[in-house]
């Protein structure tokens, strides 16, 4: 049985700036098994949000493949590709990227109600995604009435709605204090690991990353492992 779910292939990608062609990614290979977590670490600039982007589907690699359960995710139209980052990708940003005038439940609710679900169905869910990351008493707020580490909660509780195969952290932690970034970082740990879900997480914690099953740092345009 095949135990892949994701595999990165001799990626490359560089941007221009100004006159300059810049190489930011250098031939990077990458893979990640079914239920493993993955941390990643780097310096600012060395790459890390534009892998996540590319492995994503957010963004092409000027060469190389990108494999999601098998499929080439650059050679899908874009219908195709949105229905994989659906299915099988879950984001989770260092910003929450919640919407304002929706409430918890209504915002956990919305990949589900995009992928068609009922409105019952969807905020069911969204309810019980809600009350397994601690917000059973905050269901009906807004954003603007979340703490920082509440609002990333439910960031985290919106990846996890659709029974993601693989979730993309980029720095998930970045925007918290000290006690709300350990604790969310566990949450997401142990949330994937109760789903059975693969982790990718950007991070720039050292000491929290230990507790992923592979660490590598992005360096050079590669990742080396650590
Ligand atoms: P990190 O997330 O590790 O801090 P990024 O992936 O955001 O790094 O950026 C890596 C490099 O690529 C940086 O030098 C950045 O300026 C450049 N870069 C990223 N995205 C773009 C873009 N859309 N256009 C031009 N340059 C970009
Ligand atoms: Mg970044």
């Amino acid at each position: 049985m095949n135990n892949t779910l994701l595999t990165a292939n001799n990626i490359k990608k560089s941007f221009n700036e100004g006159p300059l062609n810049v190489g930011v990614l250098k031939g990077l290979e990458f893979s990640v098994n079914k239920n493993e977590t993955i941390a990643i670490i780097g310096s600012s600039g060395s790459g890390k949000s534009t892998l996540l982007h590319l492995l994503g589907g957010l963004d092409v690699p000027d060469s190389g493949n990108i494999l999601i359960n098998n499929q080439n995710i650059n050679k899908l139209n874009d219908t195709e590709r949105g229905v994989l980052r659906n299915k099988y990708l879950g984001f989770i940003y260092q910003f929450h990227h919640l919407l304002p005038e929706f409430t918890a439940v209504e915002n956990v609710a919305l990949p589900l109600l995009i992928r068609r679900d009922s409105r019952v169905t969807a905020e069911k869910k969204a309810k019980e995604l809600l009350c397994s990351v601690g917000l059973s008493e905050r269901l009906q707020h807004k954003p603007g009435e979340l703490s920082g580490g509440e609002r990333q909660r439910t960031a985290i509780a919106r990846a996890l709605v659709t029974n993601p195969k693989c979730i993309l952290a980029d720095e998930p932690t970045g925007n918290l204090d000290e006690k709300s970034a350990h604790e969310v970082f566990e949450l997401i740990i142990s949330l994937n690991k109760n789903l059975g879900s693969s982790l990718i997480m950007v991070t720039h914690n050292l000491e929290l990353s230990k507790q992923a099953d592979r660490v590598f740092e992005l360096k050079e345009g590669k990742l080396y492992d650590l």
